[in-house]
C-alpha cells in the first residue's frame, strides 16, 4: 500500500526520486486555521531547476512516443488513485489551504481526479486537421508534444489547478517541470507518490517546490523549458510574460478577476439570492470566479440588500475541519493583512459596512487561525480602489443601476475580464449582456457550472490564452503543416 503520509520536511520530485532542495533550505508551512509551522517545504532555486530539466530530458524521448493508449491507462491509473485517496487528500488540502474539508471534498479532490480522467480520454480523441487544395494538393497538420514545459500554479484551488495544467501537458506527450504555490504545497507533494505508485515514467514529472522569485522564475528563464502555463496573479503574470516573450515561449496566463454579479428585478429571486451568496463567498471569496461586484437594479435594490445581508450572516466561520463551518480560514497571515488592509481602505474611501468587516477569533485549537467574517459593503463608487482591484477574499460591494446599459457600463469598468453572472429571466436580454460584457465566461442565471470541454481563460488584465478541453490540448502542442503536391 503506498504511503500517504505527510513528512515534515517535503521534498521535491526529480526523475523519480524524491529529494531535498540543493541548496538544504527551507520554507516554514502553516496551517492557516492554527497559525501552527507544520512543517518544511524546500525552498528550491536554478540548480534544482536544471537537475529537474535534466531528468525531463531524458524521459522526453520516450514519452513523446509513448502510444496514446499506454498514456490513456496510467492517467487513468493516477485518476484511480486519487480517488482511493480521496479522504487523505481532502484533508490535507484543507490543513493547508484552511477552506472547510466538504468543499476539499465537493469541489477539490473531486475536480483533481476528473481532470486526468477527462484530459486521458481526451488525447484519445484528439486530432488534427486537413485541408485539400481541389484536385492541386492537400495540407494536413501534425501537433506534436512541444518538449518540456513548466506549469505553476496558485494556493486558492491548490490539486485542483495544479493537475488542470499537468493532466493535459502530460496526456500530449509533454515531460513537465510543476511547481505549487509555496503557501499549499502538500497535496502536490503528495501526487508525486501517486504519480510514481501509478507507473508514469521517471523524469515524465517532475514537482519542485519553492517561491515564485527564485524558483519559479528559474522555471519561466530556463532555455530549454518551451512553453509556460501560469494561474495566479495579474502581477506576477506580467513579470512572466515580461521574461517569456522576449525568449518567444508560448505562454497560457490565467490571471486576476474583479467580476460583476449583474442582477435585474425580473431574475428568480429565491436561485439568484442563493446562488449570489455562494459566488460571493465559496472558499472564502477566495477563487479567481467569484462575485466580487454586486450590480444590483435600483427598484430592487434595497430589498436585495435586506436579504443579502440576512443571508450573509447565516454563514458561520469556523474550524474548517467541521462540516457545520461554511466559511474557513484565509490562506496564510500575509493574505488576511492584505484583505484587512483593504477593508480599511473601503471605509476610508467611504464605504459603509453592512456586515462583517472584521476578523474573527474562533474558539479552541483555531484561536490563532486567520479568520475573516464575510464583508458587504455599499455607498461605493465605480471609480475608487475597492471596486477596482482585486481583494481575493471574502469582501463584495453593493451598487446599483436603472437600465441595462448602465449596468454594462459598471460591469465593463475594471482593468479585469474573467467572469460575469447575469440574472434575469429575459432570456434576450440576457444573452445580450452575454454579447458585451467583457470577461471570457459568464454564467447567465447559475455561477460555476463548468463543463470541462469549453474555453476557459479571461480578457483583459485576466488573462491571454484559453485552457480547457482542446484548447489545453492545443497549448501544450506545436503545429505543423505538410503540404503534399498531387
Ligand atoms: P501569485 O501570482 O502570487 O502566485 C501564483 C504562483 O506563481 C505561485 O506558485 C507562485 O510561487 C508563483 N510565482 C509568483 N511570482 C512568480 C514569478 N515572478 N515567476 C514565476 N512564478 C511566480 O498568486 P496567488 O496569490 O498564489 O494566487 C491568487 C491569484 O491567482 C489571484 O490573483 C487569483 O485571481 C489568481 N487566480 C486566477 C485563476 C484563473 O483561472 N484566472 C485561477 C485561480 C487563481
Amino acid at each position: 500500500m503506498m504511503n500517504l503520509a505527510i513528512p515534515y520536511h517535503l521534498e521535491n520530485f526529480i526523475g523519480g526520486h524524491f529529494s531535498g532542495p540543493l541548496s538544504g533550505e527551507f520554507l516554514d508551512n502553516v496551517n492557516p486555521a492554527t497559525g501552527e509551522v507544520v512543517g518544511q517545504i524546500p525552498n528550491s532555486n536554478k540548480k534544482d531547476i536544471d537537475a529537474a530539466v535534466k531528468a525531463a530530458e531524458k524521459a522526453f524521448p520516450e514519452w513523446s512516443i509513448t502510444a496514446t493508449e499506454k498514456r490513456f491507462a496510467i492517467l487513468n491509473k493516477i485518476a484511480d488513485l486519487i480517488d482511493t485517496h480521496f479522504e487523505a487528500l481532502a484533508v490535507a488540502e484543507t490543513n493547508d489551504n484552511g477552506k472547510p474539508l466538504w468543499l476539499s471534498k465537493r469541489m477539490d479532490i473531486k475536480r483533481a481526479s476528473d481532470n486526468f480522467r477527462f484530459f486521458a480520454t481526451g488525447i484519445m480523441h484528439f486530432a488534427a486537421e486537413s485541408h485539400a487544395m481541389e484536385d492541386k494538393a492537400i495540407n494536413y497538420t501534425l501537433r506534436n508534444p512541444i518538449g518540456i514545459v513548466g506549469c505553476i500554479s496558485p494556493w486558492n484551488l491548490p490539486l485542483y489547478l495544479f493537475t488542470w495544467k499537468i493532466a493535459p501537458a502530460l496526456a500530449a506527450g509533454n515531460c513537465v517541470i510543476a511547481k505549487p504555490s509555496e503557501v499549499t504545497p502538500v497535496t502536490a507533494f503528495l501526487l508525486a507518490r501517486i504519480c510514481k505508485e501509478a507507473g508514469l515514467p521517471d523524469g515524465v514529472l517532475n514537482i519542485v517546490h519553492g517561491d515564485g522569485p527564485d524558483c519559479g522564475e528559474a522555471i519561466v528563464k530556463h532555455h530549454d523549458i518551451k512553453a509556460i502555463s501560469f494561474t495566479g496573479s495579474t502581477r506576477a503574470g506580467e513579470r512572466i510574460a515580461s521574461i517569456a516573450a522576449p525568449v518567444f515561449k508560448k505562454l497560457s496566463l490565467e490571471l486576476g478577476g474583479k467580476n460583476p454579479a449583474i442582477i435585474f428585478a425580473d431574475c428568480d429571486w429565491e436561485k439568484m439570492l442563493q446562488e449570489t451568496v455562494r459566488s460571493s463567498f465559496s472558499n472564502q471569496g477566495q477563487i479567481c470566479l467569484c462575485s466580487s461586484r454586486i450590480l444590483i437594479e435600483e427598484s430592487i435594490y434595497e430589498k436585495f440588500k435586506t436579504a443579502f445581508v440576512e443571508e450573509v450572516k447565516k454563514l458561520t466561520v469556523g474550524d474548517p475541519l467541521l462540516e457545520a463551518s461554511k466559511q474557513g480560514a484565509i490562506v496564510s497571515k500575509v493574505h488576511f493583512d492584505k484583505v484587512m488592509h483593504c477593508i480599511a481602505i473601503a471605509k476610508e474611501e467611504g464605504g459603509t459596512i453592512l456586515c462583517g468587516g472584521n476578523s474573527i477569533i474562533v474558539e479552541g485549537r483555531c484561536a490563532n487561525g486567520y479568520f475573516i467574517a464575510p464583508t458587504v459593503i455599499e455607498n461605493l463608487g465605480p471609480d475608487c480602489k475597492t471596486n477596482m482591484e482585486e481583494i481575493f477574499g471574502p469582501v463584495v460591494t453593493l451598487q446599483s443601476f436603472n437600465t441595462a446599459e448602465e449596468a454594462l457600463h459598471l460591469a465593463n469598468a475594471t482593468h479585469y475580464g474573467l467572469a460575469a453572472t447575469i440574472w434575469t429571466q429575459d432570456i434576450s436580454k440576457a444573452n445580450l449582456m452575454a454579447a458585451k460584457v467583457q470577461s471570457g465566461i459568464t454564467w447567465i442565471n447559475c455561477w460555476l457550472v463548468r463543463d470541462l470541454r469549453t474555453p476557459f481563460g479571461g480578457m483583459k488584465n485576466s488573462g491571454v490564452g484559453r485552457e480547457g478541453g482542446w484548447e489545453a490540448l492545443r497549448f501544450f502542442t506545436e503545429q505543423k503543416n505538410v503540404c503534399i503536391q498531387f
